[in-house]
Protein backbone atom coordinates (compact mmCIF):
# COMPACT_ATOMS: atom_id res chain seq x y z
CA UNK A 1 0.00 0.00 0.00
CA UNK A 2 1.21 3.53 -1.02
CA UNK A 3 1.84 6.20 1.85
CA UNK A 4 -0.30 8.49 -0.04
CA UNK A 5 -3.56 5.71 -0.03
CA UNK A 6 -2.28 4.80 3.63
CA UNK A 7 -2.61 8.47 4.64
CA UNK A 8 -6.22 8.74 2.38
CA UNK A 9 -7.91 5.86 4.30
CA UNK A 10 -5.91 7.45 7.95
CA UNK A 11 -7.38 10.79 7.15
CA UNK A 12 -10.93 9.14 6.23
CA UNK A 13 -10.71 6.90 9.09
CA UNK A 14 -10.36 9.98 11.32
CA UNK A 15 -12.76 12.14 10.09
CA UNK A 16 -15.20 9.63 10.28
CA UNK A 17 -14.72 9.03 13.91
CA UNK A 18 -13.86 12.77 15.03
CA UNK A 19 -16.24 14.88 12.45
CA UNK A 20 -19.41 12.91 10.89
CA UNK A 21 -19.86 10.67 14.11
CA UNK A 22 -19.94 13.07 16.97
CA UNK A 23 -22.15 15.68 14.61
CA UNK A 24 -24.67 13.85 12.48
CA UNK A 25 -26.99 14.15 14.51
CA UNK A 26 -26.98 17.48 14.83
CA UNK A 27 -26.39 18.02 11.19
CA UNK A 28 -29.59 16.19 10.65
CA UNK A 29 -31.30 18.60 13.16
CA UNK A 30 -30.40 21.37 11.14
CA UNK A 31 -30.92 20.11 7.73
CA UNK A 32 -27.81 21.80 6.94
CA UNK A 33 -24.66 19.92 4.44
CA UNK A 34 -21.65 20.21 6.85
CA UNK A 35 -19.98 22.65 4.09
CA UNK A 36 -16.74 22.69 6.53
CA UNK A 37 -16.60 19.31 7.00
CA UNK A 38 -16.76 18.34 2.99
CA UNK A 39 -14.00 21.43 2.84
CA UNK A 40 -11.78 19.44 5.53
CA UNK A 41 -11.94 16.74 3.49
CA UNK A 42 -11.00 18.43 0.29
CA UNK A 43 -8.26 20.07 1.93
CA UNK A 44 -7.00 16.59 2.56
CA UNK A 45 -7.49 15.18 -0.69
CA UNK A 46 -10.78 13.27 -0.92
CA UNK A 47 -12.76 15.24 -3.03
CA UNK A 48 -10.22 14.15 -6.05
CA UNK A 49 -9.27 10.37 -5.45
CA UNK A 50 -9.09 9.25 -9.08
CA UNK A 51 -8.36 12.82 -10.63
CA UNK A 52 -5.09 13.20 -12.32
CA UNK A 53 -2.25 14.75 -10.08
CA UNK A 54 -1.96 17.28 -12.89
CA UNK A 55 -5.05 18.51 -12.20
CA UNK A 56 -4.72 18.34 -8.37
CA UNK A 57 -6.03 15.47 -7.67
CA UNK A 58 -4.92 12.42 -5.88
CA UNK A 59 -4.45 10.24 -9.14
CA UNK A 60 -5.44 7.00 -7.17
CA UNK A 61 -7.33 3.95 -9.19
CA UNK A 62 -10.64 3.71 -8.87
CA UNK A 63 -9.88 0.08 -6.64
CA UNK A 64 -8.27 1.87 -4.35
CA UNK A 65 -9.96 5.68 -4.01
CA UNK A 66 -13.47 3.37 -3.44
CA UNK A 67 -11.75 1.88 0.03
CA UNK A 68 -11.91 5.01 1.23
CA UNK A 69 -15.78 5.22 1.31
CA UNK A 70 -15.92 2.27 3.60
CA UNK A 71 -14.28 4.77 6.60
CA UNK A 72 -16.31 7.62 5.83
CA UNK A 73 -19.52 4.77 6.02
CA UNK A 74 -18.04 4.22 9.69
CA UNK A 75 -19.47 7.51 10.30
CA UNK A 76 -22.22 8.38 7.92
CA UNK A 77 -23.33 5.97 4.61
CA UNK A 78 -25.26 8.88 3.15
CA UNK A 79 -21.84 11.75 3.64
CA UNK A 80 -19.86 8.76 1.70
CA UNK A 81 -22.21 8.79 -0.57
CA UNK A 82 -22.58 12.24 -1.23
CA UNK A 83 -18.69 12.33 -1.49
CA UNK A 84 -18.55 9.52 -3.82
CA UNK A 85 -21.02 11.10 -6.37
CA UNK A 86 -18.62 14.17 -6.06
CA UNK A 87 -15.72 12.12 -7.01
CA UNK A 88 -17.35 10.70 -10.44
CA UNK A 89 -17.89 13.40 -11.60
CA UNK A 90 -14.79 14.88 -11.28
CA UNK A 91 -13.28 11.74 -12.61
CA UNK A 92 -15.34 12.32 -15.81
CA UNK A 93 -15.00 16.17 -15.50
CA UNK A 94 -10.89 15.26 -15.53
CA UNK A 95 -11.07 12.17 -18.03
CA UNK A 96 -13.56 13.53 -20.83
CA UNK A 97 -14.38 17.37 -20.16
CA UNK A 98 -13.06 19.63 -22.76
CA UNK A 99 -10.05 21.72 -22.01
CA UNK A 100 -11.76 24.68 -21.26
CA UNK A 101 -14.12 23.12 -18.72
CA UNK A 102 -11.03 21.43 -16.98
CA UNK A 103 -9.02 24.91 -17.15
CA UNK A 104 -12.00 26.33 -15.43
CA UNK A 105 -13.84 23.82 -12.98
CA UNK A 106 -11.01 20.90 -12.44
CA UNK A 107 -8.81 22.89 -9.72
CA UNK A 108 -11.74 23.68 -7.63
CA UNK A 109 -13.79 20.07 -7.82
CA UNK A 110 -10.29 18.38 -7.07
CA UNK A 111 -9.90 20.36 -3.80
CA UNK A 112 -13.70 20.12 -2.71
CA UNK A 113 -13.65 24.38 -3.05
CA UNK A 114 -16.50 23.46 -5.74
CA UNK A 115 -18.67 20.64 -5.03
CA UNK A 116 -20.61 18.50 -8.40
CA UNK A 117 -23.08 15.72 -8.06
CA UNK A 118 -24.86 13.59 -10.98
CA UNK A 119 -28.43 14.29 -12.39
CA UNK A 120 -29.77 11.36 -14.39
CA UNK A 121 -33.40 10.40 -12.33
CA UNK A 122 -36.38 12.02 -13.63
CA UNK A 123 -39.94 12.01 -12.05
CA UNK A 124 -41.13 9.73 -14.42
CA UNK A 125 -37.76 7.51 -15.08
CA UNK A 126 -35.84 6.23 -12.18
CA UNK A 127 -35.42 2.19 -12.83
CA UNK A 128 -35.88 2.85 -16.46
CA UNK A 129 -34.08 5.69 -17.96
CA UNK A 130 -34.92 5.43 -21.21
CA UNK A 131 -38.06 7.59 -19.99
CA UNK A 132 -36.28 10.65 -19.46
CA UNK A 133 -37.00 13.44 -21.15
CA UNK A 134 -34.90 16.44 -20.23
CA UNK A 135 -34.18 18.06 -23.40
CA UNK A 136 -31.14 20.16 -25.28
CA UNK A 137 -31.33 22.11 -28.35
CA UNK A 138 -28.43 23.01 -30.02
CA UNK A 139 -27.95 26.94 -30.91
CA UNK A 140 -26.73 28.33 -34.31
CA UNK A 141 -23.93 29.81 -32.18
CA UNK A 142 -23.77 26.19 -30.28
CA UNK A 143 -24.62 26.97 -27.02
CA UNK A 144 -27.16 24.06 -25.58
CA UNK A 145 -30.12 24.93 -24.43
CA UNK A 146 -31.65 23.20 -21.83
CA UNK A 147 -35.01 22.39 -19.83
CA UNK A 148 -36.69 19.67 -18.31
CA UNK A 149 -37.25 18.32 -14.59
CA UNK A 150 -34.64 15.86 -12.54
CA UNK A 151 -35.75 14.20 -9.41
CA UNK A 152 -34.38 12.95 -6.64
CA UNK A 153 -30.98 15.61 -6.70
CA UNK A 154 -28.48 14.92 -4.03
CA UNK A 155 -26.94 18.13 -3.03
CA UNK A 156 -29.54 20.10 -4.59
CA UNK A 157 -29.02 24.17 -4.26
CA UNK A 158 -25.66 23.08 -2.23
CA UNK A 159 -23.39 22.07 -5.60
CA UNK A 160 -22.02 24.06 -7.88
CA UNK A 161 -22.27 22.32 -10.83
CA UNK A 162 -24.63 19.05 -11.70
CA UNK A 163 -23.94 17.08 -14.18
CA UNK A 164 -26.73 16.62 -16.28
CA UNK A 165 -28.11 13.62 -18.86
CA UNK A 166 -29.52 15.37 -20.93
CA UNK A 167 -31.42 14.05 -24.49
CA UNK A 168 -31.05 15.88 -27.70
CA UNK A 169 -33.98 15.13 -30.01
CA UNK A 170 -37.63 13.23 -29.68
CA UNK A 171 -36.32 9.76 -31.08
CA UNK A 172 -36.48 7.04 -28.62
CA UNK A 173 -33.68 5.46 -26.85
CA UNK A 174 -30.39 6.53 -25.72
CA UNK A 175 -28.56 7.38 -28.91
CA UNK A 176 -29.38 10.52 -28.41
CA UNK A 177 -28.14 11.50 -25.22
CA UNK A 178 -25.40 13.12 -24.01
CA UNK A 179 -23.96 14.86 -20.57
CA UNK A 180 -23.35 18.13 -19.75
CA UNK A 181 -22.46 20.16 -16.57
CA UNK A 182 -24.72 22.52 -15.59
CA UNK A 183 -23.20 25.15 -13.17
CA UNK A 184 -25.34 26.36 -10.16
CA UNK A 185 -26.05 29.82 -11.14
CA UNK A 186 -27.00 29.36 -14.28
CA UNK A 187 -30.23 31.49 -15.17
CA UNK A 188 -32.90 29.49 -15.34
CA UNK A 189 -32.14 26.68 -13.17
CA UNK A 190 -33.85 26.20 -9.61
CA UNK A 191 -34.88 23.56 -6.99
CA UNK A 192 -38.15 22.03 -5.72
CA UNK A 193 -38.81 21.26 -1.81
CA UNK A 194 -36.74 19.77 -0.02
CA UNK A 195 -37.46 15.38 0.46
CA UNK A 196 -37.99 15.17 4.14
CA UNK A 197 -35.62 12.41 5.30
CA UNK A 198 -34.78 12.38 8.74
CA UNK A 199 -32.07 9.72 8.57
CA UNK A 200 -30.16 11.69 6.24
CA UNK A 201 -32.09 15.22 6.39
CA UNK A 202 -28.13 17.12 6.06
CA UNK A 203 -27.91 15.77 2.79
CA UNK A 204 -30.13 17.95 0.50
CA UNK A 205 -32.22 16.42 -2.17
CA UNK A 206 -34.61 17.22 -4.22
CA UNK A 207 -36.01 18.04 -7.73
CA UNK A 208 -34.55 20.19 -10.04
CA UNK A 209 -35.81 22.44 -12.73
CA UNK A 210 -34.53 23.64 -15.98
CA UNK A 211 -36.13 26.28 -17.82
CA UNK A 212 -34.74 27.31 -20.82
CA UNK A 213 -30.82 27.23 -18.89
CA UNK A 214 -28.27 27.95 -21.60
CA UNK A 215 -24.97 26.82 -21.24
CA UNK A 216 -21.42 26.53 -23.29
CA UNK A 217 -20.49 23.95 -25.34
CA UNK A 218 -17.53 24.11 -23.16
CA UNK A 219 -19.40 22.08 -20.65
CA UNK A 220 -20.18 19.23 -22.65
CA UNK A 221 -19.22 15.73 -20.83
CA UNK A 222 -19.89 13.45 -23.03
CA UNK A 223 -20.97 13.83 -26.26
CA UNK A 224 -24.36 13.25 -28.43
CA UNK A 225 -24.35 9.20 -28.19
CA UNK A 226 -22.11 8.59 -25.16
CA UNK A 227 -24.38 10.42 -22.56
CA UNK A 228 -26.00 6.57 -21.71
CA UNK A 229 -23.06 4.07 -21.61
CA UNK A 230 -21.03 6.82 -19.66
CA UNK A 231 -23.97 7.49 -17.50
CA UNK A 232 -23.94 3.83 -16.97
CA UNK A 233 -19.94 3.68 -15.99
CA UNK A 234 -20.25 5.96 -13.12
CA UNK A 235 -23.44 4.23 -11.89
CA UNK A 236 -21.37 0.94 -11.17
CA UNK A 237 -18.57 3.21 -9.85
CA UNK A 238 -21.02 4.58 -7.32
CA UNK A 239 -22.69 1.13 -6.87
CA UNK A 240 -19.39 -0.37 -5.77
CA UNK A 241 -18.82 3.06 -3.83
CA UNK A 242 -21.72 2.37 -2.09
CA UNK A 243 -21.55 -1.05 -1.15
CA UNK A 244 -17.96 -0.16 0.34
CA UNK A 245 -19.73 2.63 2.36
CA UNK A 246 -21.87 0.10 3.69
CA UNK A 247 -18.94 -1.86 4.83
CA UNK A 248 -18.48 0.79 7.44
CA UNK A 249 -22.14 0.81 8.72
CA UNK A 250 -21.98 -2.66 9.12
CA UNK A 251 -18.67 -2.29 10.94
CA UNK A 252 -19.77 0.62 13.26
CA UNK A 253 -23.62 -1.59 14.08
CA UNK A 254 -21.59 -4.01 15.15
CA UNK A 255 -19.10 -2.45 16.87
CA UNK A 256 -22.15 -0.41 18.88
CA UNK A 257 -23.63 -3.81 19.48
CA UNK A 258 -20.31 -5.08 21.14
CA UNK A 259 -19.72 -2.01 23.30
CA UNK A 260 -23.41 -2.59 24.66
CA UNK A 261 -23.21 -6.19 25.01
CA UNK A 262 -20.38 -7.05 26.93
CA UNK A 263 -21.80 -4.76 29.53
CA UNK A 264 -25.40 -5.83 29.77
CA UNK A 265 -25.73 -7.88 33.07
CA UNK A 266 -28.61 -10.69 32.19
CA UNK A 267 -29.14 -14.43 33.92
CA UNK A 268 -25.87 -14.15 36.16
CA UNK A 269 -23.35 -12.96 33.36
CA UNK A 270 -23.49 -10.87 30.50
CA UNK A 271 -25.37 -10.57 27.03
CA UNK A 272 -22.25 -11.24 24.81
CA UNK A 273 -21.87 -15.05 27.17
CA UNK A 274 -25.31 -16.39 25.34
CA UNK A 275 -24.84 -18.50 22.73
CA UNK A 276 -27.66 -17.26 20.96
CA UNK A 277 -26.28 -13.36 20.75
CA UNK A 278 -22.83 -14.61 19.70
CA UNK A 279 -24.56 -16.54 16.74
CA UNK A 280 -26.19 -13.38 15.34
CA UNK A 281 -23.44 -11.16 16.17
CA UNK A 282 -21.36 -14.15 14.48
CA UNK A 283 -23.40 -13.78 10.95
CA UNK A 284 -23.27 -10.02 11.03
CA UNK A 285 -19.29 -10.54 11.29
CA UNK A 286 -19.02 -13.21 8.40
CA UNK A 287 -21.48 -10.65 6.09
CA UNK A 288 -18.87 -8.07 7.04
CA UNK A 289 -16.16 -9.86 5.65
CA UNK A 290 -17.90 -11.37 2.53
CA UNK A 291 -19.03 -7.89 1.62
CA UNK A 292 -15.67 -6.09 2.10
CA UNK A 293 -14.00 -8.91 -0.26
CA UNK A 294 -16.88 -8.66 -3.23
CA UNK A 295 -16.74 -4.88 -3.01
CA UNK A 296 -12.98 -4.88 -2.98
CA UNK A 297 -12.96 -7.74 -6.00
CA UNK A 298 -15.77 -5.22 -7.39
CA UNK A 299 -13.67 -2.20 -7.32
CA UNK A 300 -10.93 -4.17 -9.48
CA UNK A 301 -13.07 -5.37 -12.05
CA UNK A 302 -14.36 -1.61 -12.88
CA UNK A 303 -13.35 -0.90 -16.13
CA UNK A 304 -12.97 -4.39 -17.84
CA UNK A 305 -15.96 -6.23 -19.08
CA UNK A 306 -16.76 -7.76 -15.85
CA UNK A 307 -17.55 -4.37 -14.03
CA UNK A 308 -20.92 -4.27 -14.77
CA UNK A 309 -21.61 -7.41 -13.28
CA UNK A 310 -19.25 -7.32 -10.24
CA UNK A 311 -20.48 -4.09 -9.31
CA UNK A 312 -24.58 -5.29 -9.45
CA UNK A 313 -23.47 -8.64 -7.39
CA UNK A 314 -22.17 -6.45 -4.59
CA UNK A 315 -24.83 -3.58 -4.90
CA UNK A 316 -27.39 -6.85 -4.66
CA UNK A 317 -26.03 -8.42 -1.74
CA UNK A 318 -24.00 -5.46 0.38
CA UNK A 319 -26.78 -3.36 1.01
CA UNK A 320 -29.11 -5.96 2.13
CA UNK A 321 -26.61 -7.85 4.43
CA UNK A 322 -26.39 -3.77 5.87
CA UNK A 323 -30.01 -4.07 6.46
CA UNK A 324 -30.03 -7.33 7.98
CA UNK A 325 -26.42 -6.38 10.13
CA UNK A 326 -28.33 -3.13 11.32
CA UNK A 327 -31.28 -4.53 12.17
CA UNK A 328 -30.08 -7.55 14.07
CA UNK A 329 -27.61 -5.25 15.98
CA UNK A 330 -30.66 -3.37 17.13
CA UNK A 331 -32.00 -6.46 17.66
CA UNK A 332 -29.38 -7.31 20.22
CA UNK A 333 -29.77 -4.06 22.82
CA UNK A 334 -33.21 -4.93 22.80
CA UNK A 335 -35.54 -1.65 23.76
CA UNK A 336 -32.56 0.14 24.16
CA UNK A 337 -31.08 -0.59 20.29
CA UNK A 338 -34.65 1.71 19.64
CA UNK A 339 -32.97 5.25 21.27
CA UNK A 340 -31.80 7.87 18.89
CA UNK A 341 -28.90 7.53 20.92
CA UNK A 342 -27.50 4.48 20.04
CA UNK A 343 -27.64 5.73 16.53
CA UNK A 344 -28.69 1.81 15.14
CA UNK A 345 -32.35 2.99 14.09
CA UNK A 346 -30.47 5.73 11.61
CA UNK A 347 -28.12 3.13 10.74
CA UNK A 348 -30.96 0.99 9.67
CA UNK A 349 -32.39 3.68 7.80
CA UNK A 350 -29.62 4.60 6.04
CA UNK A 351 -28.97 0.79 5.12
CA UNK A 352 -32.55 1.23 3.36
CA UNK A 353 -31.54 3.73 1.73
CA UNK A 354 -28.56 2.70 0.05
CA UNK A 355 -30.48 -0.25 -1.14
CA UNK A 356 -32.09 1.98 -3.32
CA UNK A 357 -29.76 4.71 -5.13
CA UNK A 358 -28.10 4.14 -7.79
CA UNK A 359 -29.74 1.82 -8.91
CA UNK A 360 -32.33 -0.95 -6.55
CA UNK A 361 -31.53 -4.24 -5.51
CA UNK A 362 -34.20 -5.21 -7.81
CA UNK A 363 -32.29 -3.48 -10.92
CA UNK A 364 -29.20 -5.53 -9.83
CA UNK A 365 -30.99 -8.78 -10.21
CA UNK A 366 -31.97 -7.47 -13.46
CA UNK A 367 -28.60 -7.22 -14.98
CA UNK A 368 -27.78 -10.64 -12.79
CA UNK A 369 -30.09 -12.33 -14.44
CA UNK A 370 -29.15 -11.51 -18.07
CA UNK A 371 -25.97 -12.53 -17.45
CA UNK A 372 -27.18 -15.56 -16.56
CA UNK A 373 -29.04 -16.28 -19.25
CA UNK A 374 -26.18 -15.07 -21.62
CA UNK A 375 -23.74 -18.04 -20.10
CA UNK A 376 -27.19 -20.07 -20.40
CA UNK A 377 -26.89 -19.96 -23.64
CA UNK A 378 -23.08 -20.82 -24.16
CA UNK A 379 -23.35 -24.14 -21.90
CA UNK A 380 -24.22 -27.66 -23.36
CA UNK A 381 -28.35 -28.34 -23.89
CA UNK A 382 -29.88 -30.45 -20.76
CA UNK A 383 -32.26 -32.35 -22.84
CA UNK A 384 -36.28 -31.47 -21.58
CA UNK A 385 -37.94 -34.58 -21.49
CA UNK A 386 -40.76 -34.83 -24.50
CA UNK A 387 -43.80 -33.80 -23.52
CA UNK A 388 -42.91 -32.37 -20.16
CA UNK A 389 -44.30 -29.32 -19.25
CA UNK A 390 -46.66 -29.48 -22.22
CA UNK A 391 -50.57 -27.95 -21.54
CA UNK A 392 -51.81 -30.73 -23.67
CA UNK A 393 -52.04 -33.22 -20.73
CA UNK A 394 -49.85 -35.52 -23.36
CA UNK A 395 -47.81 -37.57 -21.20
CA UNK A 396 -44.69 -36.93 -20.77
CA UNK A 397 -41.30 -39.67 -21.60
CA UNK A 398 -40.37 -39.75 -18.14
CA UNK A 399 -44.05 -41.05 -17.19
CA UNK A 400 -43.47 -44.52 -15.36
CA UNK A 401 -46.49 -45.56 -16.24
C1 LIG B 1 -31.07 9.12 -1.14
C2 LIG B 1 -31.16 9.11 -2.62
C3 LIG B 1 -30.30 9.92 -3.36
C4 LIG B 1 -30.36 9.94 -4.76
N1 LIG B 1 -29.52 10.76 -5.45
C5 LIG B 1 -29.62 10.81 -6.80
C6 LIG B 1 -28.81 11.73 -7.54
O1 LIG B 1 -28.01 12.48 -6.97
N2 LIG B 1 -28.94 11.77 -8.89
C7 LIG B 1 -29.81 10.96 -9.54
O2 LIG B 1 -29.87 11.03 -10.78
N3 LIG B 1 -30.60 10.09 -8.88
C8 LIG B 1 -30.53 10.00 -7.52
N4 LIG B 1 -31.33 9.13 -6.82
C9 LIG B 1 -32.34 8.37 -7.53
C10 LIG B 1 -32.15 6.87 -7.50
O3 LIG B 1 -31.10 6.48 -8.31
C11 LIG B 1 -33.51 6.24 -7.84
O4 LIG B 1 -34.32 6.44 -6.71
C12 LIG B 1 -33.42 4.76 -8.17
O5 LIG B 1 -32.77 4.57 -9.40
C13 LIG B 1 -34.82 4.11 -8.23
O6 LIG B 1 -35.69 4.84 -9.00
P1 LIG B 1 -37.15 5.21 -8.42
O7 LIG B 1 -36.96 5.80 -7.06
O8 LIG B 1 -37.83 6.06 -9.43
O9 LIG B 1 -37.88 3.85 -8.25
P2 LIG B 1 -38.77 3.13 -9.38
O10 LIG B 1 -37.99 3.06 -10.63
O11 LIG B 1 -40.11 3.76 -9.39
O12 LIG B 1 -38.88 1.66 -8.78
C14 LIG B 1 -39.92 1.28 -7.85
C15 LIG B 1 -39.70 -0.16 -7.45
O13 LIG B 1 -39.81 -1.01 -8.60
C16 LIG B 1 -38.68 -1.88 -8.62
N5 LIG B 1 -38.35 -2.29 -9.99
C17 LIG B 1 -38.03 -1.49 -11.01
N6 LIG B 1 -37.74 -2.22 -12.11
C18 LIG B 1 -37.91 -3.52 -11.76
C19 LIG B 1 -37.80 -4.76 -12.44
N7 LIG B 1 -37.45 -4.82 -13.72
N8 LIG B 1 -38.07 -5.90 -11.75
C20 LIG B 1 -38.43 -5.86 -10.45
N9 LIG B 1 -38.56 -4.71 -9.76
C21 LIG B 1 -38.30 -3.55 -10.41
C22 LIG B 1 -37.58 -1.07 -8.00
O14 LIG B 1 -36.53 -1.93 -7.56
C23 LIG B 1 -38.31 -0.42 -6.86
O15 LIG B 1 -38.40 -1.32 -5.78
C24 LIG B 1 -31.29 9.11 -5.43
C25 LIG B 1 -32.16 8.30 -4.66
C26 LIG B 1 -32.09 8.29 -3.30
C27 LIG B 1 -33.03 7.41 -2.52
Amino acid sequence: MSEKFAGLLEFARDHARTVIAPNVQRWNETKAWPRSASDMAGAAGLMGLYAPEDWGGQGLPLSEGIQVYEQLGLGDGAYAFALSMHNICTFAACGYGTQAFKEQWAGDLTSGGKLANFALTEPQSGSDPMKMFTGATINGDNTWTISGAKAWVSLAGEADVYFTVVKTSDAPGHKDMAMIAIPADAPGISFGPRYDTPSYNFLPMSEMYLNEVVVSEDNIILPIGQGFQGSLMAIDIARVSIAAGCCGLMQTALDTALSYSKNRKMFGGKNIELDGIQWMLGEVATDLEVSKLLYRKAAEALGTPEGPLMAAHAKRFVPDAAVKAANTCTQVLGGMGLLQSYGLDRLSRLAQMLRIVDGTTEISRVVIGRALQKRAEGLPDLPVPKGYGEPSGERSSMTTE
